[in-house]
């Protein structure tokens, strides 16, 4: 496995980041994760696009331009060999002292791009569903820490999930501080009511997913409408199907939350036409790329 570290490819071992990083010692950075499908980067411009904003909003000045962020991206994935990939991109504040302020991390940010393989749940619960459970964790306050950020410190979506585990369920529902529907712990949320969806609006306490986007624009191609709306639990219960997105699940059906079956507790037509189309699309749409 190589690994991109400042510029350099490195092996496994070799990609070791300093305990003064303040991406270790305070979270303090930006992430994105892309998927690669048959040699084609899925949505490469609008993961670099956001990594960026993201960036920006916490003052970080990202050494690299975004052209050569790409190329950074499309390389390791070569060095790597891999057809199918998912990749983590992380760019931290860099090395500093033992204090909070980010102008002594005088040196560049760590810009980290690792390409592996994962498969965040097994197949099975992609056919049959997923039981979901809402948090007493509300998801961070946009005044506070804006959930757009896609930033590392993480703990907020931690701890959400921690709760969702502890009570037997693998993924939860989190609310924004008014109480609405926000998203999962790295997931947005569809439900699907009388053949039409509906997800939160994104400036209410959710990250604007990427996959969500896509979710939106293959269903107009497909002729189902998609509204943003905003969520209460009632809405989410008495749905017809639900499912939720992201880069790293992509798209996987909800049969149950709260202990209410979603429809009649398997995944639905609709959900299964969207994820159908979503594989075909990946499959076609991308920066190319060539492996050996
Ligand atoms: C990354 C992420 C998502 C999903 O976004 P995609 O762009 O679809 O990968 C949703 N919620 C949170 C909190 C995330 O960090």
């Amino acid at each position: 496995m190589k690994i991109f570290l400042n510029g350099k490819l490195v092996s496994k071992e070799q990609a070791t980041v300093s305990v003064f990083d303040h991406g270790y010692l305070y979270g303090d950075g930006v992430f994105e994760g892309i998927r690669s499908y048959n040699c084609l980067v899925f949505k490469l411009k609008e993961h670099v696009d956001r990594l960026y904003e993201s960036a920006h909003s916490i003052m970080l000045d990202i050494s690299m331009t975004k052209k050569e962020m790409i190329e950074a991206i499309v390389k390791t994935l070569k060095a790597n060999n891999l057809k199918d990939a998912y990749l983590r991109v992380v760019v931290s504040r860099g090395v500093g002292d033992l204090g909070l302020d980010p102008r002594k991390c005088k040196g560049q940010q760590t810009v980290v791009i690792i390409a592996d393989r994962i498969n965040l749940y097994p197949k099975e619960l992609y056919e049959q569903g997923m039981a979901i459970i809402t948090v007493p964790t509300v998801r961070n306050l946009p005044e506070a820490l804006n959930p757009q950020i896609k930033s590392l410190n993480y703990l907020n979506n931690i701890l959400a999930k921690i709760e969702a585990m502890n009570s037997g369920c693998q993924e939860a529902l989190m609310l924004d501080h008014l109480g609405y529907v926000a998203e999962c712990t790295g997931d947005n949320i569809f439900v699907v009511k009388k053949g039409q969806l509906y997800t939160p609006p994104q400036c209410l306490g959710s990250l604007r997913g990427i996959t969500r986007d896509a979710v939106i624009e293959l269903a107009a191609k497909i002729k189902i409408a998609s509204h943003e709306h905003v969520l209460t639990r009632h809405e989410v219960f008495i749905s017809d199907e639900c499912f939720l997105t992201g880069t790293a699940a992509e798209i996987i059906p909800v049969v149950k939350v709260d202990g209410r079956l979603i429809g009649n507790g398997k995944p639905g037509p609709i959900s299964k036409k969207i994820m159908a189309k979503f594989k075909q699309i990946t499959k076609v749409q991308g920066v190319k790329y060539t492996i050996k």
